[in-house]
């Protein structure tokens, strides 16, 4: 087993019979990279999380590249040939979205009201460049000029995302989460196939607002803005929303 890489939280390696190690460190970033520091326990509850949201969603009929955990922070994938877009799905106004209203760069969706936290009806997706200095939105259209992917694959990717979001929202939903928003990727194998890769459904990955906080009026965070934000020991917010969802 040899370092390939080492992302933002993740270190990367690959394993003698060509699959890939994928291993959750303490490391946490924000605001690209420019914050950075280290928080005992994120390790363990992300790469948990990550294997208990690829069971479920393979369960229901999303193909991804996870093959097994094989510690508390580690485990094997696939190894896929990543696809250079992120791909973010929104159900509320939140982070880059609401700054980007902020600013003037950007109208909100039809029917959405304009405040942080507002419920942006049916969801909207988003990509964003994966392999640039500092991550920046990117249309369909330069997608497609780009020769990153065909018009069918950016349909597939699409259409699962949204099937994605309807499961994690719906099953986060009776543990009284609010799922505002989250970050994926997808990778090609060798056979052409597109597969959901890399980090799902963790606090680093995510917003998740506590539902009764929501209804109250309140953006109660349960993820990453924890850290983003000054509010908080991020390690305390991690395992108390890992063993949240983990509860049945
Ligand atoms: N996100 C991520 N990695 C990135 C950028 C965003 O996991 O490099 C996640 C982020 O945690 C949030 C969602 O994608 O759940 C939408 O992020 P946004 O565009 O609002 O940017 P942010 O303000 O979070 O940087």
């Amino acid at each position: 087993m040899r370092l390939t890489g080492k992302g933002k939280a993740k270190d990367i390696y690959l394993a003698d019979n060509g699959d890939i190690i994928f291993e959750f460190t303490d490391r946490v970033t924000a605001f690209d990279g420019a914050k950075k520091a280290q928080y005992p326990h994120k390790g363990k509850v992300c790469c948990s999380l990550t294997a208990y949201w690829f069971r479920v969603l393979e369960e229901k009929g999303i193909p991804t590249h996870f093959k097994e955990k094989i510690s508390t922070n580690r485990m094997r994938v696939a190894n896929l040939k990543i696809l250079p877009v992120e791909v973010i799905w929104r159900n509320y106004v939140a982070g880059s979205l609401w700054r980007r209203f902020e600013t003037g760069e950007i109208k909100l969706p039809e029917c959405t009201e304009a405040r942080e936290g507002a419920l942006i009806p049916g969801g909207m997706i988003e990509f964003t460049t994966k392999f640039e200095a500092v991550d920046r939105p990117i249309s369909t259209k330069e997608i497609l000029d780009s020769g990153w992917m065909t018009e069918n694959e950016l349909d597939h990717i699409s259409q699962i995302t949204d099937k994605i979001n309807d499961i994690m929202f719906n099953h986060l939903l009776r543990k009284d989460i609010l799922l505002a928003d989250f970050k994926i990727e997808f990778g090609r194998a060798p056979d052409g196939k597109i597969l959901l890769a890399d980090e799902v459904g963790t606090p680093d990955g995510c917003r998740f607002w506590d539902r009764n906080a929501f209804i109250r009026g309140e953006l109660l965070s349960l993820d990453k803005d924890v850290f983003r934000k000054n509010k908080g020991d991020l390690s305390a917010a991690y395992i108390a929303i890992h063993n949240r969802i983990l509860k049945e």
